[in-house]
Order: C-alpha cells, then sequence, then structure tokens
C-alpha cells in the first residue's frame, strides 16, 4: 500500500486513482495533504545538506521548488506519461516559455511550426529574436529539413495546431530531429496524455497547459512539462534561475482533476465528434476544421498518432455581416464567450485580428470561430447553435 508508485503494470485508470496518493499515508486520507510552505526545515545539519543534492523541484528545499503536494503532482504526471520526470510551471505558456528559452542562445537558431499557439510565437518574435536567437518557421515535416542549420538547437511543435487544427508528422518531424541530434519539443495541450502519447512518438519535451483539461474545471492556471532527466535538464536549470514557482493549490487542484481526465476526454470526444458532424451539413458553415473526421485533411496523421479527439475544434462559417456575425455569437446560450477550453463547460471563441495575426495563412473571409464541446448533453448543445445559426438570417 505503502509504495503506489512502484507497479508500472497498472493500467491508465488505476494510474488516474492511485497515482500522486504517497503523501496521504501521513494524513491517514485518501488524498494528499495540501502543502503550502514558504520555508522548507530540516532536523540535522546532514538533511539540510543532503537537500542541496538531490534533483530540483522534485524534493523539499525551499517552498519556491515545490511542497510535497507538487512532488505528487509531478511525479503521477511523468508515470502518465512514461517519462522519467515532470516539472510544473505556473501556466502552459510559462512551460512553453521556460523550454524555448532554456534551448535559445545569441546567435542560436530555433525552428517553431509556423501555425502554433499565437502567445508562443509572440513570445518568439518579441522575446527571443531580439535576445539574438533566429526563429524560423516551417510548416510540415518535408520542409523541415531544409530549415535546420548547425547551430539548431531545438524544434518546436504543436499538434494539432491552434486554431487552424492543422496536423503535422510527429513521426517524421522526430526521425529527422534524431538523425541530427536536435531535441524535439511539443505542445500536447489538446491530447493530453489520455489521446495522445507524445514520447512513444519521438517527443522528447512534452508540453501541457494543465490549465486546459488536467485540471479541467477552469479555476487553476498551471503548465507540465514532461520528458527524461536528460531532455528537461536545461529546462529544469532554467526554471531553477528565474525563480520559477507553482502554488502547492494549484498542484493539488489539479491531481483532483486527474482523476477524472479519462472520464471526461471520452465524454468531450463522443459528443465533439458528434457536433462537428452535424455542423458539417448546416448550410452556414463552410467548413470543420477538426482532425477526428474523415473529410479533415489531418484525419490519416490523426488516426496514426491520437487514440482520440477531445476538440476544441474550429469552424469557418459563410460569409456574413458584421452585424449577423454578432448575433450569432450574442445568440448562444449555453456557450459562454471567453478564450480558454478544456473546462467542463462549453465554450466559443470567434477569430478577432490578434487572432488571425498570428495565423501563417489568412482564410479569406469566412469567419472562424472555435467550440470547446463541454460535458453538457450534445443534443441541447446541437440545439443551442442551430438557433444561433438561424439568428444569421434573421
Ligand atoms: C491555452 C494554451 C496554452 C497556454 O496555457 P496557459 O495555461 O493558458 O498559459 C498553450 N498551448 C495551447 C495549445 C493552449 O491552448
Amino acid at each position: 500500500m505503502t509504495q503506489r508508485n512502484d507497479d508500472p503494470g497498472w493500467r491508465i485508470d488505476t494510474q488516474l486513482s492511485h497515482l500522486g496518493r504517497e503523501s496521504s499515508a501521513l494524513t491517514h486520507s485518501v488524498n494528499p495533504p495540501l502543502v503550502r510552505a514558504s520555508t522548507t526545515v530540516f532536523p540535522t545539519l546532514a538533511e539540510f545538506k543532503q537537500s542541496y543534492t538531490g534533483i530540483v523541484f522534485e524534493s523539499p528545499r525551499y517552498g519556491r521548488t515545490g511542497t510535497s503536494t507538487n512532488f505528487e503532482l509531478q511525479r503521477a504526471m511523468a508515470k502518465i506519461c512514461r517519462a522519467e520526470t515532470c516539472i510544473a510551471t505556473p501556466s502552459g505558456l510559462s512551460a512553453i516559455s521556460a523550454v524555448l528559452s532554456a534551448h535559445a542562445r545569441p546567435g542560436g537558431h530555433i525552428l517553431v511550426q509556423d501555425a502554433v499557439y499565437g502567445p508562443t510565437k509572440a513570445l518568439c518574435d518579441k522575446v527571443l529574436e531580439p535576445l539574438g536567437c533566429r526563429v524560423d518557421t516551417f510548416d510540415s515535416a518535408t520542409t523541415l529539413r531544409d530549415k535546420l542549420t548547425p547551430e539548431t538547437s531545438l524544434i518546436f511543435i504543436e499538434v494539432p495546431s491552434s486554431l487552424t487544427m492543422r496536423m503535422i508528422d510527429v513521426r517524421a518531424v522526430c526521425a529527422i530531429a534524431k538523425e541530427r541530434g536536435i531535441p524535439v519539443a511539443c505542445d500536447s495541450s489538446w491530447g493530453t496524455p489520455i489521446f495522445f502519447d507524445a514520447h512513444a512518438l519521438g517527443i522528447d519535451i512534452s508540453i501541457h497547459a494543465a490549465t486546459k483539461y488536467i485540471n479541467g474545471h477552469s479555476d487553476v492556471m498551471l503548465g507540465l512539462i514532461t520528458g527524461s532527466y536528460q531532455a528537461l535538464e536545461s529546462t529544469r536549470a532554467w526554471c531553477d534561475r528565474v525563480g520559477t514557482h507553482v502554488s502547492a493549490d494549484a498542484c493539488w487542484l489539479a491531481l483532483r482533476g486527474l482523476r477524472t481526465l479519462h472520464l471526461r476526454m471520452q465524454k468531450h470526444a463522443t459528443s465533439a465528434i458528434e457536433v462537428a458532424t452535424w455542423l458539417q451539413s448546416h448550410p452556414q458553415i463552410r467548413q470543420v476544421m477538426f482532425p477526428a473526421l474523415p473529410s479533415d485533411p489531418g484525419h490519416a496523421l490523426w488516426r496514426d498518432q491520437f487514440t482520440g479527439a477531445p476538440g476544441p475544434f474550429t469552424i469557418e462559417l459563410q460569409s456574413c455581416s458584421e452585424a449577423a456575425f454578432e448575433r450569432f455569437i450574442n445568440g448562444l446560450q449555453l456557450f459562454s464567450l471567453g478564450t480558454s477550453w478544456g473546462g467542463y463547460e462549453s465554450l466559443v471563441m470567434p477569430a478577432i485580428a490578434q487572432h488571425l495575426r498570428a495565423l501563417p495563412v489568412q482564410p479569406d473571409e469566412g469567419r472562424l470561430v472555435r467550440f470547446h464541446i463541454g460535458l453538457e448533453d450534445p443534443r441541447d448543445l446541437r440545439d443551442d447553435i442551430d438557433q444561433a445559426l438561424a439568428l444569421i438570417a434573421s
């Protein structure tokens, strides 16, 4: 009972229920205690000295580098992702910036997939480039090889890409990178470890906006980075030096979210495909961008790389006036208007100028709208979208 973490044979549902509970033995509770601390204290000089020989962010040292609550979440996440280790960061974007910054240097070169999450692109353009690290973009595994230079220190991808939901051939990217000894980092937030086995596909550094599905309740900001000790060595050192800290409360809540991750993901997936399939045949919809749909250009890659698709997905409306578009968005009753996704509730995000600027290819006059399909009854969600689409023509 005490060695909960030591059974590698557990299947995912058993892991989700039993990992991350080692310290609960101390409190005779089901859940591990929530330990908040700035100061960590040691009973003897030997133990104090010992704390500096351990791996930072993995064992008690000082409050900034985490308490037992943080370590519980990180160990559980590493196991679930079949990785050696995991580093928590204060948000998904901070996890991305930690990985990119740790690999950037003046005169250096980083390759980033062109359709990544807008703030990832802004970090490259507004922070890394001005510091003298060249950041080039590429759009597919086919064009990657030509962009590599002797200075390339990292290849960064996101699958599928934000908003446009484009797939990339992860196996091919990783094979090219491996030939050259360049690490591959991937924003794996969409698939989560439930549907996307990043490390098995060859990804060295997998990044998760745990703010989204992993926490799943729209009340925590958190990033998680998984990989081998060697792959995360520079990122860990960077986090230590810049003072990265994650609150124990955020980790405790994310551990709670983890317990139901598989169940929630299955429900999101069945509802998302139901709503997306229905939308495909709606006359007001020009296209649905969702790799789980057989008609999607990324469908074959999605089938090869994922075991499910939770959404979010994007639709392109037939062109309409701004006033009609506003009637549609404002007319949705069950979809709240916001930029996030991954919680239990449905969300809609119309692409505005700021989102479109980040896209490598501008869409034509159709309007892009991203839906996150929550845990509501999908029939109610369909009805809601249907009545709101009717407002476009009214
Ligand atoms: C939301 C999001 C992030 C950023 O996560 P935060 O926790 O909001 O900082 C990163 N990548 C993708 C794909 C996202 O959707």
